[in-house]
């Protein structure tokens, strides 16, 4: 068998052979061994922000999208009303769901290049006392920029507003302290940072809101309340539990501690980074976001603009050299992306950039 190629992209992404070797059993949904194991995720899951005493976690079947959608319908009640912060696709994403859920909201578009600007939250909020809620993207995953979390949350605080983050593509990486960062509900999921395979998201909800939130949702599998107390009445899933998932989860959990937590995480992210972009220049690729934005998840890059670049071309030649690569997502310019998230270290990112320096040569691209 020929080897999987390398995923760089920003999720699913590569796992290891232990927690993809943790899924070749199956597990009763009912039964005690599995119930310990969703307790100890959940348990693992808080403790990786700090939040143990604040937060309940609140696990869900489904992509990281389900989750978000899950605590956006169960933490904003009916009348409440959303301010959306917006600088990329996954910002979009968030008020789409507020518009199809029906709840109020106001989006403040800001330029794809530029963090959300914490002054502009604190001017709309004390502008509009009817918002209740704010809703941020933490790293928008579309381009690799990395929003002021920290200053943003303070600002929701001053305002006693409740923060919803939407911390997929940080979660685990990029350190959050819900000590500091004051936060109504955070959410990420299985496929990400923690380097699990996809299919279930958590929300880390605050207790009071959660436990005020009751008939907020009018979903029933997304309503994170009932969720809640189903699992801590029974210590079991309300519906069929993605149990291979969760133990895939679990097993990257226990490499995610032995690797050193979170510092390490983030500092083995940081590097498979700076070589991607070290390397990237040295071809004469340029990266789209200035570097004191660029969270070390996801880069963008500019395409070469020889006309023999065709990205398809090009991901089809890189590809045959083991790695798979991302398209861009931006309307305005043409870019690709590049992860470097993943169970992938400093000798993948040499090679991947190896490869595409092949693949621009292969296809007499000159022209950068
Ligand atoms: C990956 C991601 C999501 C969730 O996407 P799914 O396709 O539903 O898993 C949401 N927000 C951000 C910022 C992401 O990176």
């Amino acid at each position: 068998m020929r080897d999987a190629p390398i995923l760089l992209t920003p999720g699913p992404l590569t796992t290891t052979a232990r927690t993809r070797q943790a899924m070749l059993m199956d597990w009763g949904s009912w039964d005690a061994d599995f119930n310990t194991t969703t307790a100890s995720v959940c348990e693992q899951l808080l403790g990786i922000v700090q939040a143990s005493a604040s937060h309940c976690c609140v696990p869900l079947q489904g992509s990281g999208t389900f989750a978000v959608e899950a605590a956006i319908a169960t933490l904003v009640p009916r009348e409440g009303k959303v301010l959306v912060l917006i600088n990329g696709a996954y910002g979009e994403r968030l008020a789409k769901i507020c518009q199809v859920l029906g709840r109020r909201f106001t989006p403040v578009r800001s330029d794809e290049v530029r963090p959300t600007c914490a002054a502009e939250v604190d001017r709309l909020l004390a502008d509009d006392p009817t918002l209740t809620h704010v809703a941020l993207i933490h790293c928008e995953t579309s381009t690799g920029i990395l929003n002021p979390l920290v200053d943003i949350a303070e600002v929701v605080a001053a305002h006693g507003r409740g923060l919803i983050i939407d911390a997929m593509s940080s979660f685990g990486a990029l350190p959050i302290d819900a000590r500091q960062v004051r936060f109504e509900a955070l959410i990420a999921a299985s496929g990400k940072c923690l380097e699990g395979v996809p299919g279930m998201g958590f929300v880390l909800a605050e207790k009071h809101a959660l436990s005020a939130a009751a008939g907020n949702a009018q979903s029933l599998v997304l309503d994170l309340h009932d969720q809640y107390q189903y699992l801590a009445r029974t210590g079991q899933w309300r519906f069929t539990p993605p149990t291979h998932v969760v133990a895939a989860l679990h097993a990257a959990l226990e490499q995610y501690q032995q690797e050193g937590g979170l510092a390490a995480r983030h500092a083995r992210y940081q590097e498979n980074c700076r070589i991607l972009l070290e390397g990237m220049a040295t071809l004469g690729l340029r990266s789209f976001l200035p570097s004191a934005c660029q969270a070390p998840i996801i880069v963008t890059f500019h395409a070469p603009r020889d006309a023999r670049f065709q990205f398809k071309d090009f991901y089809e030649r890189v590809k045959a050299k083991g790695f798979i690569l991302y398209p861009g997502k931006l309307t305005e310019v043409e870019t690709f992306r590049v992860g470097c998230i993943g169970a992938v270290g400093p000798t993948q990112m040499h090679a991947a950039v190896d490869a595409v320096a092949q693949a621009l040569r292969d296809m007499h691209v000159v022209d950068i």
